[in-house]
């Protein structure tokens, strides 16, 4: 795979778009991985902080409402 950007061998995936980048140009950028809510009335979301990012795309920073998928 080759850059989104500049076309050299790509090191990784944009963890939100999906498009390949390489090192240079690729940032970091929270993820949220899940999010859950139990018995709990807090919902909980399971993170890491410095996802994959290509810098191009415009990840919301949280979960978005869905309330087709319910
Ligand atoms: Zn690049
Ligand atoms: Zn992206």
């Amino acid at each position: 795979m080759k850059c989104w950007i500049c076309g050299k061998d790509a090191s990784g995936v944009c963890k939100f778009c999906g498009r390949a980048i390489c090192k240079e140009h690729a940032k970091e950028m929270p993820f949220i991985l899940a999010v859950y809510d139990h018995d709990e009335d807090i919902p909980k979301a399971i993170a890491v902080s410095n996802g994959l990012w290509c810098g191009i795309c415009k990840p919301q920073p949280s979960p978005i409402e869905m309330p087709e998928i319910d």
